[in-house]
């Protein structure tokens, strides 16, 4: 299926010289460009009135049912501007798709996955200018969809919006890429066996925002959940997938998808660049005693998290009630480093893109 975007300028867009100041440092999600993709559905015509609008509040019904029952499902992809000046985005497919699992899982309509990239390039051809050219910076997109029928009982969507904002985002590390420490949540989980773990919901968000005060408070910036039946195997961060490096024996681990897990595309992406360098990868059930085990043999040589935002991040310590594991002043680990490399070297275009995984 495919809609022609309506296109509405803005007659008050930010002059260069605004912009140029944001884009000078533009933090994350702090900043929003002129415009914004509205799309409509609802149960009887479907999909329709798609439009390119400037950036701007939503009206809703108070009675709309986002509001009341938390049904808002969402993306994050981000555009890169190459040194010829052209603009891409890595995987939008993949994005589409997992949007479309995410709707499935919260009663919301499937977008086709046409409507999502087109949406994607609407939003480029009235914003490029806030793709940045400066060292890994990016636009960061927002898709999200919400149910918005005025209607409090507790049913699937009749009625619903695909809106796409775009925030310009400057480099994750400003410092240069440095090990973090993360923080093993046993009081809380993000997700339940039969729950929306493996969907991109707002509500998933909202649980974790405890737990996550509770790992700043302990000096770490993101937190470690355990699954939810056994409470002993890792799953993912709040908002990043896990990988642990063998490096003896040349192998990259990562936590298997359990169905509680988000199948995040960097995660994806980087099981595919490991796998075309001969390494062995294996996606399994991870103990948090075997990382702990690992750690204190030597065997497990690197550990780091992987997502969109920050691409990789080096996990230099594991906290939790009563243990520390790992060393935060060790460098970050040199399979991390070049996989990171390696990955961000295909997204800005300095690498070829063997995959096609740009559009
Ligand atoms: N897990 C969670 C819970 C996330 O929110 C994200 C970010 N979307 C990821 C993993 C990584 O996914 P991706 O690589 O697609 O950004």
């Amino acid at each position: 299926q495919s809609l022609s975007f309506h296109v509405t300028r803005s007659d008050h867009p930010r002059s260069a010289a605004e912009r140029a100041k944001i884009l000078e440092k533009p933090g994350f999600g702090l900043h929003f460009t002129d415009h914004m993709v509205a799309v409509r559905w609802d149960k009887d015509t479907g999909w329709h009135d798609a439009a390119v609008m400037p950036y701007g509040p939503i009206a809703l019904d108070p009675a709309a049912a986002v509001l009341h029952y938390g049904q808002e499902i969402f993306e994050g992809i981000k555009a890169y501007r190459h040194a010829d000046g052209s603009v891409w985005t890595f995987r939008p497919e993949a994005n589409g798709r997992r949007l479309q699992r995410s709707a499935a899982r919260l009663a919301l309509p499937e977008l086709p996955v046409e409507i999502f990239v087109e949406s994607l390039k609407q939003m480029i051809a009235v914003d490029k200018d806030w793709v940045s050219d400066a060292d890994e910076a990016s636009l960061y997109f927002r898709p999200f969809m919400i149910g918005d029928e005025a209607f409090l009982g507790v049913r699937g969507a009749h009625k619903a919006s695909y809106y796409v904002i775009a925030s310009p985002a400057g480099p994750y590390f400003a410092k240069g890429v440095a090990p973090v420490a993360i923080w093993l949540s046993t009081d809380y989980a993000r997700a339940a066996k039969g729950g929306t773990g493996a969907a991109k919901c707002g509500g998933n968000y909202a649980a974790s925002l405890l737990p996550q005060q509770q790992a700043q408070a302990q000096g770490c910036s993101q937190v470690l959940f355990l699954d939810p039946v056994e409470g002993k195997y890792l799953e993912e961060l709040g908002g990043m997938n896990v990988f642990l490096v063998y490096g003896k024996r040349n192998t990259l681990v990562t936590p298997a998808l359990s169905g509680s897990i988000l199948e995040g595309i960097t995660r994806e992406s980087i099981l595919q660049l490991a796998r075309d360098r001969g390494m062995t990868v294996e996606e399994r059930k991870v103990s948090i005693d075997e990382w702990k085990q690992g750690v204190a043999s030597g065997d497990i040589t690197e550990v780091f998290a992987c997502g969109t935002a920050a691409v990789i991040t080096p996990i230099g310590q594991l906290k939790g009630e009563g243990f520390t594991v790992g060393n935060l002043d060790a460098p970050a680990g040199e399979v991390t480093m070049s996989l990171r490399k390696e990955l961000t070297d295909i997204q800005y275009g300095r690498l070829p893109d063997r995959h096609g995984w740009l559009v």
